[in-house]
Order: C-alpha cells, then sequence, then structure tokens
C-alpha cells in the first residue's frame, strides 16, 4: 500500500495534486526533502544509528581524514594561494568537515590561508554544523554565488543523490514524463504524464533503450556541477564530487526512499523518509566540462581510499587500541572500500580547472 502514512505533508501535497494536476518527480522530492515547514532536511535528524541511513564520514573518522590528506596535497602539489576558499556542500552534521579539518591544522600555514565556506539550505542541519564546528570560524552560504574569490578546493558528499530528478519512460508515443497524481481511491500513484522528453536529451544520452524502460535526468545536479567547475576555471584549485551511482548514462528506475536504514514505498512517508536517486558522473562531468574545466574519473571509493593510504591510516589507528575497536576499525574500512559494501557503487569525480593529473586519478 502506499500514501497510507498521514503526514502534515501528504495532504499538502494531495491538494497541490487536486488543485494544478500531477506533478513530476522532481516537484515531488522537491517537496518532501525541502518544503520549508515539512520538508525532509528541514525537520529530520537523518544520519546514524537512531536517522534513517548512515554516510561514510558517519562511519569513519578514516573517510575524513583522507579527503583532507587529499586537500592538502592539492595545497602543496597545485602550489596554492592566500586566501584558499575550503567549500563543502551539504555538510550533514559537520562531521567531514571536522575530519578534514583535523588533518588541515597539521599544517598550520595552510590552515591559516584558509577561509571555510559551508553551502547548507536545512536550517536545522547547520545549528549542527556550527555546535560541531564551533572551533572554527566559518561562513554559511545559501548556495556558490557569494563566497569570496580564491582559489577553491572543495568537496561534496552525498549531495548530489538529495537533489531533485525527472523521470521519462519509453512509451509507444516517444519519451514521457513519469508524474505523481492520485489514483481512483485519491491515494498518491505514479503515472505517465503529458511532459516529453527534448530530442536533444535523447540524443544526448545516446541510448539503445527499449519500450518501457526509464531514463533519468537531473538539472539541478547539472546546475551545481556548472556552477562548482565555473569557480573552479576561474579560480584554480580542485573539487571532489562523491556519491553513488553510474558512471555512464543508463537507463533504470533509481528512485528510493530509506526511513530508518530500510528501503521504503518513495510515495508512503512524504516528508518523513529520505529520497534519493542514483548519480549521474557522465552529465556531472559533461555539465563541468561545458565550463572548460577537466573531470578525472570517476573511480571507485574504495580504489580511491585505499589509494590514498586507507589501510596504512586503519593501522595507525588501531595501534594500541584494543580488540574490540581494533575489530571495529577494520569493519569500518571494509564497509567504505569492499566492492560489495561502498567501494564500487560509491564514486569519486575530481574537476580541475587545467588539465592538471591529480592523484589518485591518474593510475
Ligand atoms: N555530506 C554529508 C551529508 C549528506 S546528506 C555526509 O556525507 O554526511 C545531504 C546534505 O545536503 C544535507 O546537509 C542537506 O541539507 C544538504 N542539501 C540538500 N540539498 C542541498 C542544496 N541544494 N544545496 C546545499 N545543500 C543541500
Amino acid at each position: 500500500m502506499t500514501g497510507t502514512v498521514t503526514t502534515p505533508l501528504l495532504a499538502k501535497i494531495k491538494q497541490h495534486i487536486a488543485d494544478h494536476g500531477p506533478m513530476t518527480i522532481a516537484q515531488y522530492m522537491n517537496l518532501c526533502l525541502s518544503d520549508p515547514k515539512h520538508g525532509y532536511y528541514m525537520t529530520q535528524q537523518p544520519f546514524g544509528t537512531k536517522g534513517d541511513f548512515t554516510t561514510a564520514p558517519e562511519i569513519s573518522q578514516l573517510f575524513g581524514e583522507l579527503i583532507g590528506a587529499w586537500l592538502l596535497h592539492q595545497w602543496i602539489s597545485q602550489d596554492l594561494k592566500d586566501p584558499i576558499q575550503l567549500v563543502e556542500i551539504g555538510p550533514g552534521r559537520g562531521t567531514l568537515m571536522k575530519d578534514i579539518l583535523r588533518v588541515i591544522s597539521l599544517r598550520p600555514q595552510m590552515l591559516a590561508q584558509t577561509q571555510i565556506h559551508l553551502v547548507e539550505t536545512s536550517p536545522s542541519l547547520r545549528k549542527v554544523q556550527k555546535k560541531q564546528l564551533k572551533a572554527y570560524e566559518i561562513k554559511w552560504h545559501d548556495n556558490l554565488q557569494n563566497i569570496p574569490k580564491g582559489p577553491t578546493l572543495l568537496v561534496a558528499n552525498e549531495l548530489f543523490d538529495a537533489l531533485p530528478i525527472h523521470q521519462y519512460q519509453l512509451t509507444d508515443t516517444g519519451w514521457r514524463e513519469r508524474c505523481v497524481g492520485l489514483n481512483d481511491d485519491q491515494e498518491l500513484a505514479i503515472g505517465i504524464g503529458s511532459g516529453t522528453l527534448s530530442p536533444v536529451d535523447v540524443a544526448k544520452a545516446n541510448l539503445q533503450a527499449k519500450l518501457g524502460d526509464t531514463l533519468e535526468v537531473s538539472p539541478a545536479s547539472n546546475a551545481i556541477a556548472s556552477s562548482i567547475a565555473q569557480r573552479i576555471k576561474e579560480n584554480g584549485g580542485a573539487a571532489l564530487v562523491i556519491d553513488y551511482g553510474y558512471s555512464k548514462t543508463a537507463t533504470g528506475d533509481s528512485f528510493q526512499a530509506m526511513k530508518s536504514h530500510e528501503y521504503v514505498s518513495v510515495l508512503e512517508h512524504c516528508g518523513e523518509a529520505d529520497l534519493t536517486a542514483h548519480v549521474n558522473f557522465q552529465a556531472l562531468a559533461n555539465a563541468a566540462k561545458a565550463e572548460g574545466a577537466h573531470a578525472h574519473g570517476p573511480i571507485g571509493q574504495g580504489d580511491f581510499l585505499l589509494a590514498l593510504g586507507l589501510l596504512e591510516r586503519a593501522g595507525q589507528l588501531g595501534a594500541g587500541k584494543s580488540t574490540l575497536d581494533q575489530d571495529q576499525i577494520r569493519k569500518d574500512v571494509e564497509r567504505l572500500a569492499a566492492p560489495d559494501k561502498m567501494g564500487t557503487l560509491f564514486k569519486v569525480l575530481c574537476l580541475t580547472a587545467s588539465a592538471i593529473q591529480p592523484i589518485p586519478f591518474n593510475s
């Protein structure tokens, strides 16, 4: 059954559909995640064992430390000049930035040259970040536009999967947009709407699609990739985009909902479940290249972390600890890097201004 859990947002969405007709999946996702009053990121505490999902930085400090080491390496190898703008988009609980800053602090000269910026749309998560990062001077932003000029080191972990997608289905009358409407019982249901996919988008996707196949596109994601690339192109530096998704455009329905670490129906818990879709890394890379930036990868998260010394750092972290702690570290390493865990599905894309070969994307 769908649409059975009554939430404040469900009533609002049903009313909207009654007044205006079916809404696109993107509109539905946007309302569920970002409605100012009832949206998931505005009202819930999504992360950790008590939340709905766990992200890499919440699994282990090893993740953020290795990202921090990579950023430090960019500072040195690209000889980035003062002031460096360190930017995270979608910082969640602020854990990744905290771990990054602990590593950067090992080079006080870099820390002194670094201005820290968090791009976050959720007021409640901003509060959590403020608390977690109280030792540092931080500026918050709604988008990248007002961040001062300067070489930019930017990270976004599990941001893009949370951005709205449109879904199109190949029917005998061509690609039609999938929409959320109401069925005869006045429950939410997904059906085929009247919107079509432009022939240009179809050609760009270069797909071998068959009847019934679904194609997902995310203009919101591509727009953020463009603005990251623009910034890197103009100011120098590098960006890392880490997320789960696919390297090349492909058909498939990846729209999903998670609540308390279980998959649930995307229509069932409006505003109270996390809604995501897999990230199309090819589309992000193309958007970045269109701005003149260079895209590297994506490579698997496992390969990325192992190349940066995941095992060595884990050994160091576990040295002198109890067997219980060492076992936990081993489990965390496996979860982050094993091919059947986060090692392959999660990928890392790097954007740079010029044709350098950043490690470990050059191997
Ligand atoms: N990076 C964190 C959190 C991932 S969850 C981690 O790895 O743990 C997604 C984060 O992106 C949340 O902080 C959410 O509020 C934020 N977010 C969602 N849409 C956004 C947007 N358009 N711009 C900036 N942040 C956004």
